[in-house]
């Protein structure tokens, strides 16, 4: 690399990721074949439109790049559309809901300080200015409830349901919520349709480890680059081949231009990586792992959510009179990284919060195994609760994280 000043910041970041524990929900590690791909000269390529129907010449090989992506999307999710081409998660969103809506049309989403994401509403974000979002909360235990759901659909008659969190930490009954809505649309004047966002369960669906959102919903939104294990970006999936040409024309040319073929490369080949058995395995480790770290807290007394899937919540206010913000900053001391979060029915402001989410997909991809998840619980209660030296902890961390994987030689096999 020609440039030394990034080049020094690619070696430290590269450090820093190999030296700590990651425990952010929404990261992950992507094979090297995937890096090789986001970093090929597919970059220099401009292939505005779709395969075999673009508006520049020279596109025969991104071409067969982009169809067998989404071929493989659909296989991994067992589908009958996928549109690869979303730069995010966001943009998927932004590109769905116009698909599916006019303006000022009403969408019933979840409290977002119950694990909503932020285009799911949020006064900051797009989604709020563009479209009429009311907000359906979870029960009194911080669950998902069809009742609730019901009433809400009921009263508020929105056109668009979205299901689908980056901070639930339980089982979602996509089937259930259909039989609601569908219930729902029987004496509703607006029928209403179902989107869900897997953007941090898609991995887990993939594995087929939970229930898949595509046997049930209108329209599927994703990211690639969390659960899912592959290169940053988005992505569209549906069973419903009438909404094809208005899910397209929703991303091209309505919210974005040029597909980054580079990347698309990279999600053909996550999607592969996916199919594997070593996947459903590694997702199976996931859970595992998760759930190893949760109850372990919850044997040293401490308060915690509980888990279904790849993460939980703790809640450091109760646990250890911290704040979020105050805890995600001790445990960065010592070399773990998580994120401070809202939990259910929280007092504090979103830039404090009383709650840490606390996610296993990335550590499992590195190799940690559940006696390390168990430890690991053990380093975050004794930092939190000031129990032993930050040196001593830091030192236990970085012996852990050494012993795993390094991020830069990963890969992972394919089967064909
Ligand atoms: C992460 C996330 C997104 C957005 O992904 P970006 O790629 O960061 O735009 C959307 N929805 C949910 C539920 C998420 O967790």
């Amino acid at each position: 690399m020609n440039d030394q000043a990034i080049a020094h910041f690619l070696a430290l970041e590269a450090k820093r990721q190999n030296d700590g524990i990651e425990l952010i929900a929404s990261e992950n590690y992507p094979s090297r074949s995937v890096r090789e791909a986001q970093g090929s000269i597919l970059t220099a390529k401009y292939a505005e439109g779709y395969p075999h129907r673009r508006y520049y010449g020279g596109c025969e090989v991104v071409d067969a790049v982009e169809d067998l992506a989404i071929e493989r999307a659909k296989k991994l999710f067992s589908c009958a559309y996928a549109n690869v081409q979303p730069h995010s998660g966001s943009q998927a969103n932004a590109a769905a809901y116009h698909a599916l809506l006019q303006p000022g049309e009403k969408v019933l989403s979840l409290v977002l300080n119950d694990g909503g994401h932020l285009t799911h509403g949020s006064p900051v974000s797009f989604s709020s200015a563009t479209y009429d979002f009311v907000f359906y909360p979870l029960n009194a235990n911080g669950h998902l409830d069809l009742a609730i759901i019901s009433r809400w659909l009921d009263q508020e008659n929105p056109r668009l349901f979205l299901a689908g969190y980056s901070a639930y930490p339980y089982a979602i009954d996509f089937q259930g919520m259909r039989e609601v809505i569908d219930s729902h649309n029987k004496h509703s004047q607006v029928p209403c349709l179902f989107m869900v966002d897997m953007a941090h369960i898609a991995g887990i669906v993939a594995a087929g480890l939970c229930q898949n959102p595509l046997k049930y919903a209108d329209i599927v939104t994703s990211t690639t680059h969390k659960t899912l294990r592959g290169p940053r970006g988005g992505l569209i999936l549906s069973n419903r081949l009438d909404l094809a040409k208005k899910i397209d024309s929703a991303v091209f040319p309505y919210t974005q231009g040029g597909p980054l073929e580079h990347v698309i490369a990279a999600k053909a080949i996550a999607f592969q990586e996916d199919l594997s058995s070593a996947f459903v395995t590694y997702m199976k480790q996931v859970l595992i792992n998760t759930k190893a770290c949760n109850d372990e807290l919850v044997r040293r007394g401490r308060i915690v959510s509980g888990t279904d899937n790849h993460l939980f919540l703790l809640n450091v206010l109760d646990s250890y009179g911290l704040t979020g913000k105050e805890a995600q900053q001790s445990l960065e001391l010592i070399g773990i990284t998580t994120n401070k979060n809202m939990i259910h029915g929280d007092r504090l402001k979103p830039n404090e919060t009383s709650g840490l989410r606390i996610g296993f997909a990335a550590a499992t991809t590195r190799g940690c195994n559940q006696e390390e998840a168990i430890r690991i619980a053990d380093l975050i209660d004794d930092c939190l609760s000031k129990a032993k030296p930050f040196e001593t902890l830091t030192k236990e961390v970085h012996a852990i994280a050494s012993s795993w994987k390094d991020v830069m030689t990963l890969d992972f096999p394919i089967e064909e």
